[in-house]
């Protein structure tokens, strides 16, 4: 299956799949700032640290089920 078309995903330019050397960024430029971006912390792992730690009021986990 050919993707076709994708979007680069720092600046959102749509760029062809074949045609794109640093996919799936546009540019090498693009590549190094969403890898600066890890390094720096902007951008939170999903399911990692955008999980809180604290269940203040978290009724999903207390409740009990009655069987
Ligand atoms: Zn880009």
């Amino acid at each position: 299956m050919n993707p076709g078309r994708i979007k680069c995903p720092t600046c959102k330019r749509d760029l062809d799949w074949e045609q794109a050397r640093f996919r799936p960024f546009c540019s090498e430029r693009c590549r190094l700032i969403d890898l600066g971006a890890w390094v720096s912390g902007q951008r939170a792992i999903p399911g990692d640290s955008a999980v809180p730690q604290d269940e203040t009021g978290g009724d999903e986990h207390s409740s009990k089920r009655d069987m």
